[in-house]
């Protein structure tokens, strides 16, 4: 096995971690930013020299046993005295950038930095890559010249081994479960930091350069665990599988293998139950993936939650399995109060209640962007008339997982390039559908006629769960959230065309 230093860094895609991580790297954190001495510095270490950084096998999609077994692997790094505090950081760093985007380049380029070359010396070096990019000439690149190619979160790892670090990945419920294990445990007055897919970069948060002493709980896409291999969480779950980004990754097979990756070296993995691949668990007991990470794997279910009090802000069978992940993940840290969650008030996007007046209920679930949540945002709507909008940019899902609940909606509303589909499938269920193209008017034709659908006393809903991505017609789902809330908004303040009352109570719903 061997050791050897890396001192150049290429980051590829300079979308906000690219950015988070090239301003780390050429921030003179040994020199303290605010004031911190070398001396500072070297107490709050977590820092791994450079000259110890193990080899990485470049991610070519089987783990690197290398790394595993270097010394500074987490799971040994207690053994190995080069682990502890180092001495202050003095290497200098050498960092170049690339970003397909002209304008990009040209805003590194005036900030400072060098972008990436063809002649660029990739002795040494590691290739940093934005998880959105799927393969690209310059990690071809390193990869010819056996270089790691890796995320931000894997790079974090290996700066920072001792850093305590949850992991959670899944199809849907990503963030919500990561915001229960947050909200959970500063109720157990621990302190934390998410970060991660949800859209804060991990080098975003560091403080002078150093992480806090705070557990970090990381929400990891499918793209980023592609990126990693070895993360040697202290806890990591798995919540669910659907297809999804199939696109991507082509097969579920891969998709799910990807998935696996979160498990890798974990001092303990949850896995939900009917997981798909045999990983050799019994019960509730544990027992290890493989032995070579010789990760013990447990299954996790709602049955925990007989002693827990759900909060109103959640509703559906959906949500109870988010509490139920993260009652898992706040156990395996010794966190056993059982009222943590009952002041939790519910995401933004995320079937989050916008307003109820004369008799409708509006509920924006703009981040459902494929049909599995939408199924989720339907059931949850319980017995109530469903004024459905839906459509966008569908990412190759099939939309058989809804068939047995078309008939629990009234009226759909289709906008942007998949909307023809929606309605297919609605009008094939026998059920009305029609091309709105804008939400704006999605909202004004779904609100219509939910507002008659509520004097014939019905208590219907008026639900934005589109199933789809947003960047046919928005920046992302939140900008397509705040249009429909927006929306919304205008609709109400608007006198009723149907001159009726109704019961009505008007309130805003949590927008954080
Ligand atoms: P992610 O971060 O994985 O995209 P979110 O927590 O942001 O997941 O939730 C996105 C949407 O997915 C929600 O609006 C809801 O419709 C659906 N959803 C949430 N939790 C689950 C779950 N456990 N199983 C299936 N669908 C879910």
């Amino acid at each position: 096995m061997k050791s050897e230093s890396i001192k150049r860094f290429c980051i590829v895609g300079l979308g906000r971690s690219g950015m988070s991580l090239a301003e780390y790297l050429h921030t003179p954190h040994h020199m303290g930013k605010s004031g911190h001495t070398p001396t500072d510095v070297s107490q709050k270490s977590n820092r791994i020299n450079p000259t110890d950084w193990p080899e990485l096998d470049p991610i070519s999609h089987t783990a690197s046993r290398d790394f595993l077994n270097h010394p500074l692997c987490p799971s040994h790094a207690h053994q190995h005295p080069s682990s502890q505090p180092s001495e202050s950081y003095h290497a200098p760093v050498d960092c170049v950038v690339w970003d397909d985007s002209a304008e990009k380049r040209e805003a590194a380029e005036s900030a400072g930095w060098s972008l990436w070359t063809q002649d660029f010396d990739w002795t040494d070096a590691v290739c940093i890559i934005s998880p959105g990019i799927s393969d690209h000439p310059i990690m071809q690149d390193a990869l010819a010249h056996h270089r790691p190619v890796m995320c931000d979160i894997q790079l974090f790892h290996i700066f920072f081994p001792h850093v305590q670090k949850i992991g959670v990945t899944g199809s849907n419920g990503k963030t919500t479960t990561c915001a229960l294990i947050h909200h959970g445990l500063k109720n157990h007055g621990r302190s934390c930091i998410l970060a991660g897919n949800m859209g804060v970069p991990i080098f975003s948060t560091l403080e002078n350069g150093w992480p806090t002493d705070a557990l970090y709980i990381l929400e990891l896409s499918s793209y980023q665990l592609e990126l990693c291999d070895h993360l040697n969480l202290d806890v990591s779950i798995i919540l669910n599988l659907f297809p999804h980004h199939l696109e991507r990754h082509g097969t579920m097979d891969r998709y799910r293998a990807i998935k696996e990756r979160i498990l890798n070296g974990s001092r303990i993995g949850w896995i939900p139950q009917n997981w798909p691949t045999n990983l050799n668990c019994k019960g509730n007991q544990a027992t290890p993936v493989c032995a070579q990470t010789n990760t013990p794997v447990k299954i996790w279910s709602t049955e925990c939650l007989q002693d827990y009090g759900l909060p109103a802000a959640l509703s559906g069978v959906h949500n109870q399995e988010n509490v139920a992940a993260a009652v898992a993940v706040l156990r395996s840290l010794h966190c056993t109060k059982t009222d943590v969650f009952m002041d939790f008030t519910g995401l933004e996007h995320r079937q989050e209640h916008v307003a109820q007046a004369r008799g409708v209920r509006y509920c924006n679930d703009s981040k459902a962007t494929n049909p599995h949540a939408v199924a989720k945002a339907i059931q949850a709507c319980s017995n109530t008339p469903i004024f459905w909008i839906a459509g966008g940019v569908l990412q190759h899902d099939d939309l058989e997982v809804l068939d047995g609940l078309a008939e629990r909606i009234s009226h759909g509303f289709m906008i942007g390039q998949a909307g023809q589909r929606y309605a297919q499938w609605l009008q094939a269920h026998g059920k009305p559908a029609e091309q709105c193209q804008s939400l704006e008017n999605a909202v004004e034709r779904a609100h219509g006629l939910a507002l008659l659908s509520a004097q014939n006393g019905f208590f219907p809903v008026v639900l934005l769960s589109p199933g789809c991505a947003s960047f046919d017609q928005f920046t992302d789902f939140e900008h397509r959230g705040h249009v429909f809330k927006r929306c919304v908004l205008e609709c109400l303040s608007k006198p009723s065309p149907h001159d009726w009352a109704g019961p009505s109570s008007f309130s805003k719903g949590p927008t954080s």
